[in-house]
């Protein structure tokens, strides 16, 4: 993006967003939630043992553990160590554990065992920040949310769309300039892009739909360029 201020820089910003986005919407079409689940509690679940861990990973563990353990009431009554043996292959499987159980310990107790559907309770579960919040909120909800994960973090630092590494502020910047009904699917299409062309440290710039607007691209193209000369 070019340098520009104000009121010129909302709007380039909205802009660059609006047709990045519609690139990756063509290019990669239309995105569901990666994580499979039946219940708005069941995909707090998965998000939770995502973290740090891929969704394959996460769908098989689920695919066996939601079998036997489905709702609120039945991870309350888990045995941590119980519930590590489930998910010892996610990783981190400690914490995640003791986080599942006292979150639906929370759900049960503080909530008649219904997974509630705004930002402030969700963030208030164990274990729960504004990025799985978001996930449960944008996916089982139809709230308007926009996770921003490691992908999505990197891409759009990559992009120039922001120039920061707060989690928070990405979200604020990202969502001050994408329409509410954009927010989930962009944020899913920054991760599939970040799993296809775009991966940490090697990403594809010449196979890359939107590298004509990407700062890291013009940055690589200007380096060639000088080297010619
Ligand atoms: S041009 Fe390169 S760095 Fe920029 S988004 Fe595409 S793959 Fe990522």
């Amino acid at each position: 993006m070019s340098a520009a201020s104000g009121k010129g820089k909302t709007t380039l910003l909205r802009q660059t967003l609006s047709e990045i986005d519609r690139i990756l919407l063509q290019q990669y079409g239309p995105q569901k939630c990666f994580l499979e689940h039946e219940t708005p509690f069941q995909l707090l679940v998965a998000t939770i043992l995502s973290a740090q861990c891929t969704d394959k990973m996460v769908n098989k563990v689920t695919a066996e553990l939601f079998q036997k353990y489905s709702e609120p009431a039945h991870f309350a009554s888990l045995q941590a160590e119980e519930l590590e043996k489930w998910i010892h292959s996610c990783g981190y499987y400690r914490a995640k554990a003791k986080n599942i159980i006292l979150a639906s310990k929370a759900i049960v107790e503080q909530f008649d065992s219904q997974l509630p559907d705004n930002m402030e309770d969700l963030t208030a579960l164990p274990g729960v920040g504004r990025k799985t919040a978001n996930v449960v909120l944008a996916d089982s909800f139809g709230v308007p949310g926009l996770p921003v994960d490691t992908h999505v973090k990197r891409i759009t630092n990559l992009l120039g769309l922001v120039k920061t590494e707060d989690p928070v502020k990405i979200e604020t910047i990202l969502c001050s300039a994408l329409p509410p009904e954009r927010w989930g699917e962009f944020s899913h299409l920054l991760i599939v892009h970040g799993r296809t062309l775009c991966p940490a440290g090697r990403p594809k710039c010449e196979h890359c739909p939107v590298s004509h607007l990407c700062r890291h691209a013009a940055g690589k193209n200007k380096l060639k360029k000088g080297k010619k000369k």
